[in-house]
């Protein structure tokens, strides 16, 4: 296992807790429809044209049901959104009701080792979130340090730096971005949770040194021409998640039937076994980021993970509220 050297670990959290988790996955899996490949592979090539045709066809009330089902018809008739070309009403109400106030989000996380030689490992874990409409955005302040690797190879061009920046955002976004909802206790009200890296030179969540050509990539040092998948994976850890493949040296992932594995495609797992194009989030993954946006804003959230249809309306409905 070459794609991760943090050695992680868990708290004692019961066994069952994980094992439910696993069966919501399944049984949200089973609920879900098949959709059709063709309209979600490449969401973001999605045409003006292709939206509007998508609206006409599933229709406002339909997408709306979707987005909301919790609401009853007399308020989806009173909240129908009216056209694609007239978001103006709802983002302005949306706008003046959660001012883009970022909230800082931070959290620890700490794995025994499996005996006592084995020291285990911990790390604190920050970004921050913002409400805007019916998203909630979570972005990881990243700052890429490119240096000289200690084998002398030089230090990375800054078109090499861009290219990282570009990259990885992207298999971030691929990966994380809008596969969640957060459901607020209070209100009821569902937020997409959207996620981003924003590169900066300072005040950041996450410093990344960068080294050129290839290597073992962690959460804190990535290679020029590294592996962009792992580089999601490892941002997972930068929202405070767990690996979940097998490791002898962590209490909790010793063994194949240790409470901490899980063999279903999770991003989190030896997706290099169970097959890289396979690799996705897990409601569970969800589950732990709620939590600690809950603790953070003093908002109670629970996060789903509806169907891939439901989540493309909802990003595009997103555009205009
Ligand atoms: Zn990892």
């Amino acid at each position: 296992m070459t794609y991760d050297h943090k050695n992680n670990e868990r708290k004692n959290k019961p066994h069952l807790a994980y094992e439910d988790d696993l069966q919501q996955d399944k049984q949200q899996e089973k609920n879900n429809p098949t959709v059709s490949h063709q309209l979600l592979s490449n969401p973001q090539n999605l045409s003006p044209a292709d939206i509007i045709t998508l609206q006409r066809t599933i229709g406002n009330q339909a997408v709306q049901r979707l987005i909301n089902p919790a609401k009853d018809e007399a308020e989806n008739e009173k909240e129908d959104l009216k056209t694609v070309s007239e978001p103006t009403p709802r983002y302005h109400i949306e706008s003046t009701t959660h001012a883009a106030q970022r909230v800082p989000v931070a959290g620890r996380q700490d794995e025994a080792g499996a005996t006592a030689s084995d020291p285990g490992v911990g790390w604190n874990y920050q970004y921050d979130v913002s409400f805007a409409g019916s998203k909630c955005i979570l972005a990881i302040k990243t700052k890429i340090n490119p240096i000289a690797h200690s084998d002398g190879r030089a230090v990375p061009t800054a078109d090499e730096v861009k290219q990282v920046k570009k990259n990885t955002n992207k298999a971030f976004q691929q990966v994380w971005d809008n596969e969640f909802v957060l459901v607020e206790t209070d209100t009821k009200k569902k937020y997409s949770l959207r996620t981003k890296l924003d590169f900066v030179d300072s005040g950041e969540d996450l410093s990344v040194s960068l080294y050129s050509g290839d290597g073992r990539a962690n959460l804190e040092e990535w290679y020029v021409d590294g592996d962009t998948l792992t580089l999601a994976h490892e941002i997972g850890h930068q929202m405070g998640l767990l690996d979940e493949y097998e490791d002898p040296t962590v209490a909790d992932r010793a063994t194949a039937a240790s409470p901490g594995i899980h063999t279903d495609h999770s991003i989190m797992g030896n997706y290099y076994v169970e097959g890289m194009d396979q690799a996705e989030v897990k409601l569970r993954h969800g589950k732990h980021i709620a939590t600690d946006i809950s603790t953070a804003t003093g908002r109670n959230f629970s996060a789903i993970k509806p169907n891939k249809v439901v989540m493309l309306l909802r990003r595009i409905m997103g555009w205009f509220y």
